[in-house]
């Protein structure tokens, strides 16, 4: 039986450049191998390169080019305002895709480790706290529905938002506009807040330690949220293990980024080889 929900329904990322495209090769390896019965898409931005790109869509069901530069919409307007708003308002696009009903955004920085396809049982705007700030979410996994009418809204707040005056929450990433969209988050309805596993941030694991001993083991998606990600590191393929950040960081989440390494350099090096030969590109 052909089920509709299954390819009208979607995982989301995005990526502006080939840094963050190795993290999106490895979400997307890890949505696959849990078996995830939904379409996996990728919006890219013009400064991802083409071998990078074409690795993309080996591995994503659809890669979209986002140029909010030459888009010719309220995005480019908004833009034009407010010119640092690049990366926000590319991230904003995923709700242009209106060819699904219902879609999950994750993070190029997130990695999956079992299946979240529960997620589609969410509604718009499902997402988990954010760990340093409890009462806002953290944008870095959501669910959404795509539709042009909400995506028309979102660039008109987004280009008012400069004479908010202190009410944008952080003044132009894409957790504090979502947050200031989505303003009745903390409180409307419980069943948008998702459990900490789908989304969780590695401060967490030292900022509640306990915490982390007790129910880390549930953990169903990682974030690698902050400075240093994953591809930041240098690995050693024969012993497998991970050096270049501070030893903190390494102790902060070493098995996630143990994990993230042997996908990235079991799964991924292979295929941009194939696209680039030995040309160094970690
Ligand atoms: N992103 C991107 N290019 C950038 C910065 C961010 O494509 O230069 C995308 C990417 O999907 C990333 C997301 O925007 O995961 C949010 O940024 P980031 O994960 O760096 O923020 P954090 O989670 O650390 O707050
Ligand atoms: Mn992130």
């Amino acid at each position: 039986m052909c089920n509709f929900q299954l390819i009208d329904q979607a995982f989301v990322t995005l990526a502006t450049n080939d840094s963050y495209a190795k993290g999106a090769m490895v979400l997307a390896k890890s949505l696959r191998s849990h078996s995830t019965s939904r379409k996996l898409v990728a919006l890219v931005g013009p400064h991802v390169s083409e071998p990078f790109r074409n690795v993309l869509s080996k591995m994503y069901d659809e890669v979209h080019l986002v140029d909010v530069l030459d888009s010719g919409d309220s995005a480019h307007l908004a833009l034009m305002k407010r010119p640092n708003l690049g990366i926000t308002l590319t991230k904003l696009h995923c709700w242009t895709l209106t060819h699904f009903s219902k879609c999950v955004f994750m993070d190029a920085d997130t990695l999956v480790l079992s299946n979240v396809d529960d997620l589609f049982e969410r509604e718009e705007l499902s997402a988990a706290p954010d760990p340093g700030w409890p009462d806002c979410f953290n944008s870095g996994v959501f669910v959404f529905r795509p539709s042009e009418e909400t995506y028309g809204k979102l660039l008109q707040f987004c280009s008012n938002t400069g004479s908010f005056d202190g009410k944008l929450y952080v003044s132009c990433g894409d957790q504090g506009l979502l947050n200031s969209f989505f303003s009745n988050w903390a409180t409307a309805d419980i069943s948008k807040h998702l459990p900490f596993i789908y989304n969780l941030s590695s401060i967490a694991i030292y900022s509640y330690l306990p915490a982390f001993k007790q129910f880390g083991s549930d953990a169903k998606v990682v974030h690698f949220l902050g400075q240093m990600k994953p591809w930041n590191y240098s690995y050693d393929p024969e012993t497998k293990s991970v050096q270049g950040g501070s030893a903190e960081h390494e102790l902060l989440h070493p098995n996630y980024l143990l994990k993230w390494w042997d996908i990235f350099s079991t799964s991924v090096i292979p295929l941009l080889k194939e696209q680039i030969g030995d040309q160094p590109f970690l």
